[in-house]
Order: C-alpha cells, then sequence, then structure tokens
C-alpha cells in the first residue's frame, strides 16, 4: 500500500495464495484452505460527513469479517488514503491467521476509510468516526466483530466510536471496541502492547539463536506506534538501534540512538526529521540522514519494518542485507521475497506472530471488559508474556521438526487450530460414513 509497496488490487491475491501455499505444503485439509479463500462478508458503506465549511463529504468505509470459526472477528480500523477492499480483506485474513497462532477465542476482521486524517479538522475527523460507527452498528458487537485501532487510528477514536455504538444500542457495552482510552473501558498496557509482544518474541528468538544483544544492531522502519515500543524496549534490553524512520525519512547511527529521546523530540518538534538537526537530538549522536529504502537495505542484525505492507518484495529482497526481519509491521513481505530470504538463510519471524501482542491485550480488554474487572498493569504484562512465549514455543517446534520457515511453522500451527474447530462441526468422511 505505500506508494513503492504492493500495489492495492493484488495484496488479497498475494496474502490468499501464501496462506493455500502454507496450508497445502502442511496436509492441511482442502476444505479448511477453501474456507480461508473468502471472507465470510464484507460491507462497504458511504460515510456523509458535514464538514466544517457546512458542504458534506462522503468517505469510501470497509468492515470485512473474515472467519468466525474460533469466536467473534477481530481486528483494527484504518484511516489511510491508500486503503482499499483488497488492503482490508488482506488484513482480515491475516487477523484470522493471527489470532489463531496466540491461540485467542477469535476470528479475524478488519476495517478501513480511504481518508487522509491529516487533512481534517478534529470536528471533522470525529464525524467521520462515529458515521463509521453508524454505517457499520449493524455488523460488529461484542459478541459479532469487535474493531481497534490501526494505522492513523487511536484510543480517542475507539472511544468515539464506543459510545456512537453506545447511543445506537441504548446500552453500556465496551466491549464493543478495545483500544479505548482507560477511562473508558481500555487496558492498562494496550498502548505499547504490540511493541512489547514484537520485543518478547525477539528476545525468545535471540535466546534460542544466541544473540549477544550488546553485538546487536537493530533498524526500524516506522516511528508510530508499534515502532517505537518496540525500538525503546530493544534499546533498554542492550541491543544497538542504529536508524529509525518515519513517513518523511530516516536517520542512522553507528553508535545507536537513545529512543527516548528521539520520541521526545518529535513530538515536540511534530516530525521525525526534525529531529534530525533543529531539535538537540543532532548534538547528541552523531547521524546520516538516510531514505526509507536506505534503511530496509542497511547491514544490521535485526530489521524491523513497523510501518505498511509490500516494502521489500521480489523488486529489492537481494538487496535485503539483515540476517533477521522481524515483521512488525502487517505484511511488510511480499509473498515473493519468502523463497529468497529463506534460502538465504535469513530467519523471518512473521507478522502473524511478531505483532500479535496487540490483539493480545485487545483481548485481555475484552475480557476485562466482560468482567467489569480492570486488571494491574502487571497483570497485563505477566500474561501477555505467558501467550507470546507459549506461542513463540509451539512455532519454534513446528519449525525445527519440519525444516520450514517461522512464517510457515506459524501459518500451520494457526490452520490447524482453525481446521479442528470447524471440523468439530463434522467432517466430509464422518458425514459419508453415516
Ligand atoms: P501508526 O499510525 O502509529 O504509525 C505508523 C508509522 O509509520 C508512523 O511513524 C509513520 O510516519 C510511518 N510511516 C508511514 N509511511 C511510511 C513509509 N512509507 N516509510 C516509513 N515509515 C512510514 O501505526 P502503528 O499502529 O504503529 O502501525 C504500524 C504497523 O503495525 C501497521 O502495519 C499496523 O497494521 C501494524 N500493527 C499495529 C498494531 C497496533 O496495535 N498499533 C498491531 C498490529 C500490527
Amino acid at each position: 500500500m505505500s506508494e513503492a509497496g504492493t500495489s492495492t488490487s493484488n495484496v488479497f491475491t498475494d496474502a490468499v495464495a501464501r496462506m493455500v501455499q502454507i496450508g497445502e505444503a502442511a496436509g492441511i485439509d482442502a476444505e479448511i484452505i477453501d474456507a480461508l479463500r473468502q471472507p465470510r462478508a464484507t460491507v462497504a458503506a458511504a460515510l456523509p460527513v458535514r464538514m466544517d465549511d457546512g458542504s458534506t463529504r462522503y468517505f469510501e468505509a470497509f468492515r470485512c469479517r473474515y472467519n468466525d470459526a474460533l469466536g467473534p472477528a477481530k481486528g483494527g480500523i484504518r484511516f489511510h488514503p491508500n486503503v482499499s477492499i483488497e488492503e482490508v480483506r488482506a488484513l482480515a485474513l491475516w487477523m484470522t491467521i493471527k489470532c489463531s497462532v496466540v491461540g485467542l477465542p477469535y476470528g479475524g476482521g478488519k476495517g478501513g476509510v480511504i481518508v487522509d486524517p491529516k487533512k481534517l479538522s478534529r470536528l471533522e475527523l470525529e464525524r467521520l468516526s462515529r458515521a463509521y460507527m453508524r454505517a457499520m452498528a449493524d455488523f460488529l458487537g461484542p459478541d459479532v466483530d469487535i474493531p481497534a485501532p490501526d494505522v492513523y487510528t487511536n484510543a480517542r477514536i475507539m472511544g468515539w466510536m464506543a459510545d456512537e455504538y453506545q447511543a445506537i444500542t441504548r446500552r453500556k457495552s465496551p466491549a464493543v471496541i478495545t483500544g479505548k482510552p482507560i477511562e473508558l473501558g481500555g487496558s492498562l498496557g494496550r498502548d505499547e502492547a504490540t511493541g512489547r509482544g514484537a520485543f518478547i518474541v525477539i528476545e525468545a528468538y535471540a535466546e534460542r539463536v544466541g544473540l549477544d544483544r550488546a553485538q546487536t544492531t537493530v533498524a526500524v522502519q516506522g516511528f508510530g506506534n508499534a515502532g517505537y515500543h518496540v525500538a525503546r524496549l530493544l534499546q533498554a534490553a542492550g541491543y544497538r538501534v542504529v536508524a529509525v524512520s518515519d513517513s518523511k525519512g530516516g536517520i542512522y547511527s553507528e553508535a545507536g540512538f537513545d529512543i527516548d529521546s528521539l520520541y521526545t523530540t518529535k513530538h515536540e518538534s511534530r516530525l521525525l526529521k526534525g529531529v534530525y538537526c533543529e531539535n538537540g537530538i543532532c548534538e547528541l549522536v552523531d547521524h546520516d540522514t538516510i531514505s526509507n529504502e536506505d534503511l530496509l537495505e542497511l547491514d544490521v542484525d535485526i530489521l524491523v519494518p513497523a510501518a505498511l505492507e509490500g516494502v521489500i518484495r521480489a523488486d529489492n529482497v537481494d538487496r535485503i542485507r539483515a540476517r533477521t526481519i522481524a515483521e512488525v509491521a502487517n505484511g511488510p513481505l511480499t509473498s515473493a521475497a519468502d523463497a529468497p530470504l529463506f534460502d538465504r538463510g535469513v530467519t523471518v519471524l512473521p507478522d502473524v506472530l511478531t505483532n500479535a501482542g496487540g490483539v493480545t491485550v485487545s483481548y485481555f480488554e475484552w475480557v476485562q471488559n466482560k468482567q467489569g474487572y480492570p486488571w494491574t498493569l502487571d497483570e497485563v504484562r505477566t500474561r501477555l508474556a505467558d501467550v507470546m512465549n507459549k506461542a513463540f514455543d509451539q512455532m519454534w517446534a513446528y519449525k525445527t521438526e519440519h525444516g520450514v520457515s517461522a512464517r510457515a511453522a506459524a501459518y500451520a500451527v494457526s490452520m490447524q487450530r482453525i481446521a479442528n474447530a470447524i471440523s468439530a462441526g463434522g467432517t466430509r468422511a464422518w458425514f459419508r460414513a453415516s
């Protein structure tokens, strides 16, 4: 979806092709693979929004409930100009695989609006968020399909949407949406959850392969919610984060950056670019300014794409020099990059496991809302670590036993779980025997 990335028209086809290929190789029943080739439902709507100048504009919006064999659908809502129905479907398929990888009682869903939210006023953004919920309320619900934040949506937007849903249904039901502000039923630890989950996965991997943290260099593409927290936690654990970037470009320092200083300066200046030369960090650390393409091709131990999908593809995979790629964004590698990297011995820690910390703490938020009993931050972090480590161990055991990539192992474990749930209703063999 980035200008240089996978075209929006083939991202879903590519996601399905990869799922089918891995599923067939893992011996998943053909009927189960067929069930996962298409979403159960996709709703498209035009959202009328009163603009500040008095005019009405219509924004195209989608919600996809991909599969709910394991439980209600779960997945974020993205506000971005490059959103498309195909992208929403691809993201919803990945959510289906992801929720199952970490053993959550959820299926997969996703939503999106074609909009550049940076061009809206705050009031227009609120009206758009509420319009989304009005259009989709009949298809969502705490036991049907539960949204959450994604790119360019945040806790405040989730709060507006939850409020709108509750106004429509005339019931308090905070479990309709996760990633809410704490005051409206959000969970402690949700803001950092994706980055923390990714950090736990990278740490588990580092233990398995014996990485020396102080000698391990890391480059992080995308300095938003997911990218910032994973960079911060890696640096705190002793890794050397030598490059970070955002949509405006990147910075590189052989000595490594202090991530919290970068974050503070970015937020004061509003631009990571402003960090480079105008607000002091340059005085702290020698650095070079680099492009996002340069960052991807750096000679580092761990590359962390944490922005958008389709950034590593057939045309640039040969220039990737990182030894390990931890996919924190959804779908940063197209399927064309899988085999060349595997053949070169590059380990790709797949998105469906690596970024699953976000949906895991969203699940904790939903449980807390249903219980009416909030957990402490320690409880959230401890349980997150349990879920992520267990999922990593299962993935790693499969990978080791079958000699496949980490992605193939994660998909195989996940698809088998979905297969078991679908088969519990009866298989072809069982019905034909009667
Ligand atoms: P965000 O909106 O907080 O941040 C996105 C970041 O990417 C920003 O820093 C932006 O400047 C940067 N960016 C945009 N275009 C870029 C480009 N072309 N090159 C480099 N950087 C670019 O979003 P987020 O929530 O951090 O999500 C990032 C990725 O992580 C997405 O793929 C999202 O689906 C995935 N993800 C997020 C969560 C979550 O809980 N936030 C959970 C799972 C997966």
